[in-house]
């Protein structure tokens, strides 16, 4: 389970030439007349390999490859081949097919919203936008629920939803607008969700020493003495922080609650959802009592998980997860 995506990619046009599309490297088992996707893969040689696929850094790709003018190699790669290879990346493929189903259509979504003729790709195979292994990354699992959800995709008011999702929201998922200061988005606000109880992520307490966060703020809090405290000033309504206040010896300092997450680390803070924010008592030391792991915004993946256990279909996963949306064919 990777981190969440959302499109915050800048769309700045690059210099270099786009590829001709390729018109006959879909995967047989799905093809369709849709343009190939353009995976940018990086530098380095690519070569031919048997069944219509090729080798690239000791992976194998479906589809071919060709290369743009700076000599970076670039996938085109039939939509759901590549969905297939992506949808383990993001999601254990040990997870009831509903949910596969579901990461599915959000992975496809993503991708035909992200898509641009004018780039010369399409996508980066990293968590910049979803991760892509090629054929090494497959798994049968998650193989046939991309093939179950063929074609399907999200969409709100005619046109392809904005696709965001993390592993856990720790029980109500976050607004986007809230996430990252922008428009909101009605089916972005966030919804209570009471299925991701099950997530090892749900509950969590940690220890953050205060040097780690004077560390982390050194140019914010330069001139204001030592740092001596933290507390929570301001909550979206999801209860996540949306402000901090840094309290030192000579006066303190507001820092925004992504920024925050973002300075102590991702990984370390696993979200913003802080139910508790405690001075240790030797006074060195916050201990943080959280719930969920990652944004919060759009898809909650363990209540994914947690709405197919119980029996939810992948249209009524994310139905709830996204308000308002519909899952329909692409190819209406
Ligand atoms: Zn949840």
């Amino acid at each position: 389970m990777r981190r969440s995506t959302f499109l915050m990619l800048s769309a700045a046009p690059l210099l270099v030439a786009r590829p001709a599309r390729a018109q006959s490297d879909a995967d047989p088992a799905t093809s369709s007349n849709r343009p190939a996707l353009r995976v940018l893969l990086g530098a380095g040689d690519a070569s031919p390999a048997a069944n219509g696929t090729f080798a690239f850094q000791g992976r194998f790709y479906r589809g071919s490859f060709t290369r743009l003018d700076d000599g970076q190699i670039v996938n085109l790669v039939d939509l759901e081949a590549y969905v297939s290879s992506v949808v383990p990346a993001e999601m254990s493929p040990h997870w009831p097919p509903a949910a596969l189903e579901t990461q599915s259509i959000c992975a496809r979504t993503y991708v035909l919203q992200r898509s641009d003729p004018r780039r010369a790709y399409d996508l980066v195979p990293s968590e910049l936008d979803q991760v892509y292994r090629g054929i090494e990354g497959e798994s049968p699992n998650a193989t046939a629920a991309v093939s179950a959800t063929a074609g399907r995709v999200l969409r709100y008011n005619a046109a392809f939803a904005q696709i965001a999702y993390s592993s856990c929201c720790g029980g109500h998922t976050e607004a986007s607008s809230d996430a990252w200061s922008s428009l909101p988005i009605p089916y972005l606000a966030g919804v209570v969700c009471t299925s991701c109880s099950d997530s090892p992520h749900f509950r969590w307490s940690m220890s953050l020493t205060l040097d780690q966060v004077a560390q982390s703020f050194a140019a914010p809090l330069a001139g204001l003495g030592v740092l001596d405290d933290l507390r929570i000033t301001a909550r979206d309504p999801s209860g996540r922080a949306r402000a901090f206040e840094l309290l030192t010896s000579a006066g303190s300092t507001v820092v925004r609650g992504s920024a925050f997450r973002r300075a102590i680390g991702a990984r370390t803070l696993r979200s913003l959802l802080i139910m508790g924010l405690q001075r240790s008592q030797d006074g060195t030391a916050m201990t943080i009592d959280g719930g969920g792991l990652g944004h919060g915004v759009g898809l909650c993946q363990w209540g994914a998980h947690g709405m197919a256990v119980a029996g939810a279909s992948a249209p009524a996963i994310l139905a709830y997860y996204f308000p308002g949306t519909v899952v329909e064919d692409l190819e209406r």
